[in-house]
């Protein structure tokens, strides 16, 4: 996690293009969600050495890019360039927030659309301004592209887009013991397993168009990691999967908190998840809450961080008592722990 997280206010005046109001981008296609607790789908294993730009650098080539990328018509467009802030850094396994600022527009978008590394971010509003979170899945580092189509009122749209480094995160490792009833499930669970996972997609995969958090997002439990996020679990020497939550230690009947406002998407059992509870957060953001004894929410309950939601147990695909806490944005699973250095607006 990130201890040193600000809010980078960069404004952003590069590659700013008209658009003819008839190459209006298509919906977001929902991505290939991983709800399950520890999907067996290995990502390619990801090792980078820690050399990431610093904010300075970033901010020097966006300004530098500015200046070289703006074309001759660039006076005539009706707007200026958007401000954008970054809520968080941007950084692989992580979720993104991008904050847009109306003022430096001259006039205001009515919508924006976002697209990073060929992922939809749906941006809603959060104290008079645009606000978005990216997903930046595991496999994704380095320079990548977000574009921004902005439409105004008089069905115009204008397309922006900006280059951003993406820092680079070393995951752990770790050799898999699990119970194998589940690392080799019988067969007359196969069809659960495969409707449970058909059944998570879709949910994660469901945008609610508004940000519905009012308050940074707080852990569920204390955060007493016991196995990370991310962490390649190998199995004679290949990997098999990877560790989709933040584990977070507790006793059986501990509490278990929501991280953030929002609305119970999901209670109930899963095969691999045990008693498990999905909060939406609205703009494609899903917290989850794994290997419960107790659920004490219902599908549709409207929650406040801090309210409890479940006890600590261990059902599902567990080895022991454990919090596993995790994340989704837009269908991708990322580091939880993450939510706590996302920084929100604040007006
Ligand atoms: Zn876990």
């Amino acid at each position: 996690m990130l201890n040193d997280s600000r809010l980078l206010v960069l404004v952003v005046v590069a590659g700013l293009v008209a658009c003819t109001p008839a190459r209006v981008a298509g919906p977001n296609p929902a991505p290939p969600a991983d709800g399950a607790a520890d999907a067996v789908s290995p990502t390619p294993d990801v090792t980078a050495d820690d050399t990431t730009a610093t904010d300075e650098d970033l901010e020097a080539r966006l300004v530098e890019m500015a200046r070289t990328t703006r074309g001759p018509d660039a006076s005539l467009l009706p707007i200026k360039p958007v401000g954008i802030s970054w809520s968080s850094e941007p950084r692989e396994g992580s979720p993104l927030g991008i904050v847009l600022h109306d003022r430096p527009t001259g006039r205001a978008p009515v919508g924006i659309e976002g697209r990073l590394a060929d992922r939809g971010v749906t941006f809603g509003r959060l104290r008079g301004q645009w606000f978005g979170i990216a997903a930046v899945p595991i496999g994704t580092s380095g320079p990548q592209v977000l574009t921004l189509r902005l439409s105004f009122e008089d069905e115009s749209d204008y397309e922006q887009t900006v280059e951003l480094d993406v820092r680079p995160t070393r995951f752990a490792s770790t050799n898999l013991r699990v119970d194998s009833r589940f690392s080799s499930p019988p067969a007359d669970v196969l069809e659960r397993i495969r409707e449970e996972r058909e059944f998570v997609r879709g949910l994660l995969g469901t945008v609610t168009p508004e940000w519905l958090l009012d308050a940074p997002f707080e852990p569920p439990r204390p955060i007493d990691v016991t196995s990370p996020f991310g962490q390649a679990r190998m199995f004679n020497g290949e990997l098999r999967s990877r560790h989709t939550g933040l584990d977070l230690r507790g006793r059986p009947g501990a509490p278990v908190k929501a991280a953030g406002r929002g609305r119970v998407a999901f209670a109930g059992n899963l095969y691999f998840a045990g008693n498990a509870v999905y909060v939406d957060h609205g703009l494609g953001v899903y917290t989850g809450y794994f290997h419960l004894s107790r659920i004490l929410v219902a599908a549709g309950d409207e929650v406040l961080p801090g309210d409890l939601i479940g006890e600590v147990g261990a059902t599902g695909r567990v080895t022991g008592a454990h919090l596993h806490w995790y994340l989704s944005v837009g269908g991708q699973s990322l580091d939880a722990g993450s939510l706590l250095d996302l920084k929100l607006p604040d007006r």
